[in-house]
């Protein structure tokens, strides 16, 4: 066997079982920093750029949550993964043409940001007979009223984006996503942007009290993310390493 395949395999599932432990103390030193349970906060693993192997041995190391940002490479992964017990997360700006196919695998999509996405994303679901798990992205340096170069809305749409959710057929309001800014009042300054999105999120579940989701941190500020009060942190590099594209 040494001469196959499978032994690169075998580095590369070492590789990501030392990336993962780390990640995982990471996390638990972060929650107990913050006097958190460990439980409350769920890793999301982003794979994208990287094979459906790794997403298979990722599986095997007990990840149960990945996600994509690009719904021509989530696809042809999430299908090639089929008989793995994953639940599958989009979170990259969405084309309303792209509903329809990421409705397919996607368990929850962390970029809803504008009502037609909504539309969209709705009557695909319908159609497919499934209930989308929906967060609101927000672009926390996005001025009033309008979008966030990244994706996300700004602050003060938040609102009637939830109520479209809550109100569409198909869809679920789960909660809040966002990206720590690079640009603006809260560029280097994690903590506050996620301390930010936490009162929006209060202030949503006073309306929406399922909707307690917070999908907040990356591989650079997990931790500020955690103390914060983030219940799912999505994590790419320091799991996979670095990714050979920006994206
Ligand atoms: C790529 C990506 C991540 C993961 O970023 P890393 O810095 O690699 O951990 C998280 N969230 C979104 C929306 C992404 O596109």
């Amino acid at each position: 066997m040494n001469d196959t395949p499978a032994s690169g395999s075998s580095d590369r599932l070492d590789q990501l079982t030392a990336n993962l432990a780390r990640v995982e103390e990471r996390i638990g030193a972060a929650c107990r920093a913050a006097g958190r349970d460990r439980e409350d906060v769920t890793l999301i693993v982003v794979t994208k750029t990287y094979p459906a192997s790794d997403v298979r041995l990722l599986a095997g190391l007990g990840v149960r949550h990945v996600a994509e940002n690009r719904d021509q490479e989530a696809g042809p992964k999430a299908a090639a993964s089929a008989d793995l017990p994953l639940s599958w997360h989009f979170v990259g700006q969405l084309q309303t043409n792209k509903a329809r196919s990421v409705v397919r695998y996607a368990d929850h999509v962390h970029s809803v940001d504008r009502l037609r996405l909504v539309g969209a994303l709705s009557g695909a679901a319908t159609a497919a007979g499934r209930r989308l798990g929906c967060l609101i992205q927000v672009a926390l340096d996005a001025e009033s009223g309008t979008q966030g170069e990244r994706g996300g809305v700004a602050p003060d749409g938040v609102d009637a984006l939830a109520d479209a959710v809550a109100a569409a057929d198909g869809l679920r309001l789960d909660g809040l996503m966002t990206v720590a800014p690079l640009a603006g009042a809260y560029a280097g300054q994690p903590r506050a942007a996620f301390d930010r999105l936490m009162e929006i999120s209060s202030r949503l579940r006073e309306t929406h009290p399922a909707a307690n989701m917070v999908s907040a941190g990356m591989s650079q500020d997990l931790e500020e993310a955690v103390a914060a009060g983030a219940t799912h942190v999505r994590v790419g590099t320091a799991v996979l390493g670095v990714r050979p594209r920006l994206r």
